[in-house]
């Protein structure tokens, strides 16, 4: 929307109008993931929905690690999901909450229900509840519904004292077990399960369900507006059902979202949990993976995901958007932000056979036309360069500008040089190109104006540092790799990873740091590896292509 406001800002101006449900109120969000992976940019849509609608208004957004579940949830991740946020910029201040602290609450609430006749002690085993949840013509069935209420109350508290095995009883919500909505037909709101919890340890064996955590969690933090993807839409009832049913005064209001897909990559914890535990990718940071971390140490920036999410806007419907659009976005801040340098990744070397042996220059070039406040530097110039293996051919083809005997083009700032011809090996293969220089086109411009139709890059051969190169591409190579009645890992790309070592770079990239991004001219957006990458061993991940293959309409 043109005010940089969606459907949930709507709704939330006529709330906050006199009279409406939140007239007076700050407008208080959480973001709630569960700390059993590392957040994607799944997440990170979320996140700019829940921390960025808090900033529209004012108001508060907490961060809840939703870590109700015993399984799989560890510290790790509570540390690197907080780092992810701060990196997108967003600040939950000391609000900083685990759900598992309201253990005892949610408990309270529990006994609540059972008292109210809300609630009973369920003894059919899964597979029986199953049998008899009925079907849309049918209602579900449980002989435990009407037991009575004390019986329940036993039975709960017994539940929690550990006098029952796993999966022996249940406690139910007593809603209505001809719902239409099947997750109001008695849902199951406590289940016995002895595995220990990641901070609780051993103190519970009764855990409560997402559904009547979730509505409580937010209550006690006095949320007023409990964003969420759209698969919990057809749990709004009993959301709503658990808060008005329970004796606590602040009542939120769930709102639903679309989910973000993305083309040719996966975004579920599990499965890329999977892709790491089967060695396809290193890690949760590997560059490829479309995890935060991922993204950053492929050279992703902050503003571009905000831009993407910016851009996509937030509906109703689910949608997959292409991944190149995620790549125009990095590409137009990097464009702006990104300082040039010229790299040479498929190195050969080129020999100026009239240019003065032991003889160097200097030219002062731009470190990024688009931003003049980002200054200049200096590169060296001498007999000896090395240049794209790709940018000669010995017999060119159709429409093939560069270099070839007899053409001339232009080095990149420096001088126009003229192709006289080049060495083999006994192979055949090009060991260096050789040429002459025009010295009146100093900077790169022929004393007589004469059209000089392509520039090329190169480094000084005496200067010059050498780097490794990691090249990526997609992961998957089908737009949906995850399609229900597909197996995801059938679609890997062998690929995507190519790793180029002795490719050459300028030297004024020695001390380049981790993380530091650069275009390479002609080649693409770099970021400095940022766990290996050192002066003196600098690895350089492509974060993207210079080539756009996405056209915005
Ligand atoms: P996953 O399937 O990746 O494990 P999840 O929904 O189980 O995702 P949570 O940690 O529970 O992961 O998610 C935290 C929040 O992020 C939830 O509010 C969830 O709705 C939201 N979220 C997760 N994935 C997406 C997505 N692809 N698009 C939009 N929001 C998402
Ligand atoms: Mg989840």
């Amino acid at each position: 929307m043109a005010d940089g406001k969606n459907f949930i800002h709507e709704i939330i101006d006529e709330e906050l109008k006199e009279g409406g449900r939140c007239y007076g109120q700050k407008v208080h969000t959480r973001f709630p993931p569960e700390p059993n992976g590392y957040l994607h940019i799944g997440h990170a849509k979320a996140l700019e929905i829940d921390f960025g609608t808090a900033e529209l208004y004012g108001g508060l957004c907490n961060l809840r690690m939703d870590d109700t579940n015993p399984t799989k949830e560890d510290e790790e991740f509570v540390d690197a999901i907080k780092e992810d946020i701060k990196w997108l910029g967003h600040d939950w201040d000391d609000r900083f909450f685990y759900a598992s602290d309201y253990f005892e609450q949610m408990y309270g609430y529990a006994i609540e229900l059972i008292e109210k006749g809300l609630a009973y002690v369920c003894e059919l085993t899964p597979e029986q509840m199953k049998e008899m949840r009925g079907d849309t013509q049918t209602p579900a069935q449980s002989p435990y519904r009407d037991r009575p209420v004390e019986e329940s109350l036993d039975l709960f508290k017994r539940m929690r004292a550990g006098e029952f095995e796993d999966g022996k009883m249940t406690l139910r919500a007593k809603i209505d077990l001809a719902s239409g909505n099947f997750n109001m037909r008695d849902p199951v709101i406590y289940r016995i399960n002895r595995l220990p919890h990641h901070r609780q340890g051993t103190k519970w064996v009764i855990y409560p369900m997402y559904d009547f955590a979730h509505p409580i969690e937010d209550a006690i933090e006095g949320i007023t507006h409990s964003l969420c993807s759209l698969e919990f839409e057809a749990h709004r009832p009993l959301y709503n059902w658990v808060v008005e049913n329970i004796s606590i005064e602040c009542k939120p209001r769930q709102i639903e979202f679309a989910r973000l897909g993305i083309t040719n990559t996966v975004l579920s914890k599990r499965k890329l949990r999977n892709l790491i535990e089967s060695g396809y990718v290193d890690g949760w940071d590997d560059p490829r993976m479309p995890t935060l971390c991922g993204l950053r140490r492929r050279g992703y920036t902050p503003a571009a995901i905000r831009a993407f999410h910016e851009r996509n806007g937030v509906s109703k419907v689910n949608s997959l958007v292409d991944y190149a659009f995620l790549e125009y976005c990095l590409r137009e801040d990097l464009n702006k932000t990104a300082k040039r340098a010229m790299a040479v990744i498929h190195p050969v070397k080129l020999i100026i056979d009239n240019y003065p042996e032991g003889m160097t220059e200097e030219f002062t070039v731009e470190n990024n036309p688009e931003n003049p406040d980002d200054g200049v530097r200096t590169v060296s110039f001498s007999r000896e360069l090395w240049i794209e293996t790709e940018d000669f051919m010995e017999e060119p083809a159709k429409k093939y500008f560069r270099l070839f005997p007899g053409n001339e083009v232009r080095l990149k700032s420096a001088y126009i040089i003229k192709c006289i011809g080049c060495d083999k090996d006994e192979a055949g293969n090009v060991t260096a190109v050789h040429c002459e220089y025009d010295k009146e086109s100093r900077g790169g411009n022929p004393a007589d104006g004469r059209k000089i139709k392509s520039t090329i890059h190169w480094v000084d051969s005496a200067t010059c540092i050498d780097a490794e190169i990691r090249l990526y591409d997609k992961l998957f190579t089908t737009e949906q790799p995850d399609l229900a009645d597909c197996n995801y890992l059938d679609f890997i790309n062998p690929d995507s990873l190519e790793i180029i070592t002795g490719a050459k770079v300028e030297a004024s990239l020695a001390d380049t740091q981790p993380a530091d991004r650069f275009q390479f001219l002609r080649v693409g957006y770099f970021c400095a590896d940022n766990k290996d990458s050192v002066p003196g061993h600098l690895v350089f991940n492509r974060a993207v292509s210079l080539k756009d293959s996405y056209r915005p309409e």
